[in-house]
């Protein structure tokens, strides 16, 4: 939906979105040492002088690279192994830990009855936080329904998105989780208010269409480098060049943002080519440490919200007669009144404080 949206606003702007056309290979071109020879799998070669590696956290682009050299200290020499790509890892090193958001379960549904009161309004966000769990259901109302049939019958009623981390123990959700298994999870995390239990609910509410459901492992990682020649200037941007846990909603804003001061740096250094035809990669390479170092703050950023969000109520300090998950609720639920701190979060959430 959101590729539909935005690929329409690129048409209106006069801009054609080719697809599909997936790369599937890369290499320096024989006669110019400034192009770069762009396979596609339906055997297409497209002569390229700057690649953007926009395919996502599984970018091909980057896979293809020129090899990473990587220095390893062992117990008497320095050991000098390479792998085909640029890296791709956790800046802080692999984590194992198990936090909220390690695996999570998203879907969108319908419900029978549908449920009315707060709970209903749509924009509204309603959470409930656990020791080691949380339940997410965000009302969609029905303006997107024009869009959605599923087995056959056309989606008239309102649309809620279902989020539940799933905790390791419970071991991993299936791939794209049926009506079931969501509806197993609304009944033990969620609000009685939409479960199917008559003995926690008076009038039992059940899933009534599952629009599409998904499930995913979050983690951290960033691309050794987000610029490098194979030829054509080759730079990342998105997930291909960064992903992190979706705590604080940060990686399609920072994808955007890396597209629009990519825009300015390609400009730039075609305009400074079009001046000196040697001229050198400076301004690319500017580019790519700025959008590094972003990333790298992002990452720290949603690792932080994450510790924060995935404080449990059995954990105490000495001094403390309560819990610092429950401090910390009543911090949030004090703080929260204020308008000026939601504004503020917004900001920071939003991207717009962190260019
Ligand atoms: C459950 C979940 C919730 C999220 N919530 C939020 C949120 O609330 N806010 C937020 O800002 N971000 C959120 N994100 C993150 C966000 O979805 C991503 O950061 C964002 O989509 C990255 O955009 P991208 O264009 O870099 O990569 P992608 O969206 O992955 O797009 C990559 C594109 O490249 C194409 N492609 C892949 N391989 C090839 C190939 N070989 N050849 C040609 N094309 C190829 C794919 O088809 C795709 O169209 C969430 C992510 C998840 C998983």
């Amino acid at each position: 939906m959101t590729e539909r949206v935005l690929g329409e606003k690129l048409q209106s702007l006069g801009v054609q979105v080719q697809r599909p056309h997936r790369v599937v290979g890369m290499k320096q071109n024989e006669n110019d040492s400034r192009i770069t020879d762009v396979s596609f799998e339906d055997g297409q070669v497209i002569k390229a002088r700057y690649i953007i590696g926009a395919d996502g956290a599984r970018s091909i682009v980057r896979s293809q690279c020129p090899l990473t050299l990587l220095g390893e200290l062992s117990d008497d020499y320095l050991q000098i192994r390479t792998i085909a790509g640029i890296g791709f890892s956790d800046p802080e090193g692999p984590d194992v830990g198990d936090n909220l958001l390690t695996q999570m379960v998203s879907a969108d549904v319908t419900f029978e009855p549908e449920p009315v009161g707060p709970l209903a309004l749509e924009g509204h966000l309603n959470g409930t936080i656990f020791s080691g769990n949380f339940f997410l259901l965000t009302p969609f109302g029905n303006r997107f329904n024009g869009e959605l049939i599923r087995d056959g019958k056309p989606t008239t009623k309102s649309i809620f998105r279902v989020g539940c981390a799933i905790p390791m123990k419970s071991g991993e959700p299936p791939h794209a989780p049926p009506k079931e298994y969501i509806q197993d999870l609304i009944d033990t995390y969620g609000p009685a208010c939409i479960t199917s239990n008559p003995s926690l609910n008076p009038t039992p509410v059940k899933i009534d269409q599952l629009i599409w459901s998904s499930r995913f492992r979050s983690r951290s990682a960033i691309a050794d480098r987000t610029f490098t020649r194979l030829g054509a200037a080759i730079l990342l941007v998105g997930d291909a060049a960064h992903i992190h846990s979706p705590a604080g909603g940060q990686g399609m804003n920072l994808a955007i943002r890396d597209a629009i001061f990519l825009t300015v740096a390609v400009t730039k250094h075609i305009q400074a080519c079009a001046e000196n035809p040697d001229v050198d990669d400076t301004i690319l390479q500017e580019f790519a440490d700025t959008r590094h170092a972003r990333a790298v703050e992002i990452i720290d950023y949603s690792k932080k919200l994450l510790k924060f969000a995935s404080l449990t109520y059995d954990s105490y300090a000495w001094w403390m007669p309560c819990s610092v998950a429950s401090i910390r609720d009543l911090v949030l639920r004090i703080l929260g009144r204020f308008d000026f701190v939601q504004s503020k979060v917004a900001w920071g959430l939003s991207g717009l404080g962190r260019r």
